[in-house]
């Protein structure tokens, strides 16, 4: 049996899920407000195709990550490309946790890596670095190739403005579907856990030199990370990227429009500072270009859990997603629920009463008789 699913929100969640059930056969129609896809937080981040080395805190979300890295590279092949020198270094003072158990945590996670002291004379206040294989999502490709493939599925400039639960059906801006999967990461509906929606400002940065990537772990720390464009890098820090932290989403949204030429020199130089402790060369390295703004939905947690998770009310599934590796774990958790609806829905003949057959041939070719009359209406 095929479904009619509405799919709310086009960022890598809602065309992923929508490609793959589309490909199993639904019905898809995905509504995105914006004029392309991937155009919220999904085109606006580090673009990191994360393998679990940055959650030392939570062992689900390095699961999650691992898996989906492999899962992704193999699903979308020219979607990412590898990052030369990548490098995630623990510092002296400032981290969490020691190298050691740094190391540790990650191994015992069966993420692979090396250690490497090749960088000692460009880091400082490090007590150790490996070079990991993460890689960078090319962004612009992975728009051409959702709009591309998705063409008659995916509605851009149509935001959902009404949703109303029926019986058997959900009405979605006058349209019956038989379900509505909410990927528009809690902004349209509310997801059932405790959340906070927190602006953020990435800044851009042009490599004057080849340079390597430098994430600093574990805790309130900072990254230099390389876009789709090597000479293009992203300077993100835990302490200062954040720009408040709302419990409603149009707060974070009013927040990240008031945002200014003051408070962006502020920014910049917290964050130059703050990467100087590590990379002192870095000034001379790098040259500012610009900031990327964004909304990120976050749960409540010193823990730091990115991990992803589902929610479904009767017909209505909501994503909280973590990170992008995570679309697979999504999918497959929408569509093990759906199994299941699917499986209740065909006509069930509950009692074995049914299948035995009466001592008296009279008896039971009576029986098959009504059986059998009853299936065909069941088919119906
Ligand atoms: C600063 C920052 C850095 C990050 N770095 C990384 C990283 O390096 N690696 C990584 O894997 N993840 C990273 N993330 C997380 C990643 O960006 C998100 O997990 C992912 O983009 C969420 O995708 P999504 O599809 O759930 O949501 P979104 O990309 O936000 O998509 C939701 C879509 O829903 C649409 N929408 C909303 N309301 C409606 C409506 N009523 N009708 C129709 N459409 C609607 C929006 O326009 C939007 O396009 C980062 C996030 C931020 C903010």
């Amino acid at each position: 049996m095929s479904f009619k699913i509405a799919v709310i929100g086009a960022g890598w969640y809602g065309c992923h899920i929508g490609l793959s059930l589309s490909a199993l056969g639904f019905d898809i129609k995905i509504f995105e407000r914006e004029r392309r896809p991937l155009h919220r937080a999904s085109g606006n981040n580090q673009f990191r195709l994360h393998l679990g080395f940055h959650y030392a805190r939570h062992h689900g979300t390095r699961q999650q990550s691992r898996d989906g890295f492999l899962r992704f590279i193999e699903r979308y092949p020219n979607l990412s490309s590898p990052v030369d020198r990548n490098i995630y270094a623990v510092p002296k003072s400032d981290s969490l946790i020691d190298f050691t158990t740094y190391k540790m945590i990650m191994a015992a996670s069966g993420i692979e890596f090396t250690e490497t002291t090749e960088y000692e004379h460009f880091l400082s206040n490090v007590s150790g670095a490996i070079l990991t294989k993460e890689r960078v999502l090319m962004i612009n490709q992975a728009r051409d190739y959702f709009q591309e493939s998705l063409a008659g599925i995916l509605h851009l400039e149509t935001a959902v403005t009404s949703m109303e639960p029926l019986d058997k059906h959900v009405r979605v801006n006058g349209e019956l579907f038989d379900y509505v999967i909410d990927a528009t990461w809690g902004h349209f509906l509310s997801i059932p856990r405790e959340l906070y929606f927190e602006p953020t400002m990435l800044l851009y940065y042009e490599a004057m030199d080849h340079h390597p990537a430098v994430t600093l772990v574990d805790g309130s720390l900072c990254s230099v990370y390389p876009t789709e464009d090597p000479s293009i890098f992203t300077l993100s820090s835990v302490a200062h990227t954040p720009l408040g932290g709302f419990t409603n989403a149009n707060q974070a949204r009013a927040c990240i429009n008031s945002v200014d030429s003051v408070l962006i020199r502020e920014k910049q130089t917290a964050m130059e500072n703050q990467m100087m402790r590590y990379l002192p060369q870095f000034c001379e390295s790098f040259q500012f270009k610009g900031v990327q703004l964004a909304i990120k939905t976050k749960p409540v947690g010193m823990e730091d859990d990115r991990s992803c998770a589902i929610y479904r009310n009767d017909r209505i599934f909501s994503v909280l997603s973590g990170k992008i590796d995570t679309i697979f774990y999504a999918t497959e958790r929408i569509l093990s629920s759906l199994e299941g609806s699917q499986l209740f829905s065909t006509p069930r003949n509950v009692s074995i009463r049914n299948d035995i057959v009466a001592a008296s041939s009279r008896q039971a070719g009576a029986r098959i008789a009504s059986s059998n009359k009853k299936n065909l209406a069941q088919d119906a």
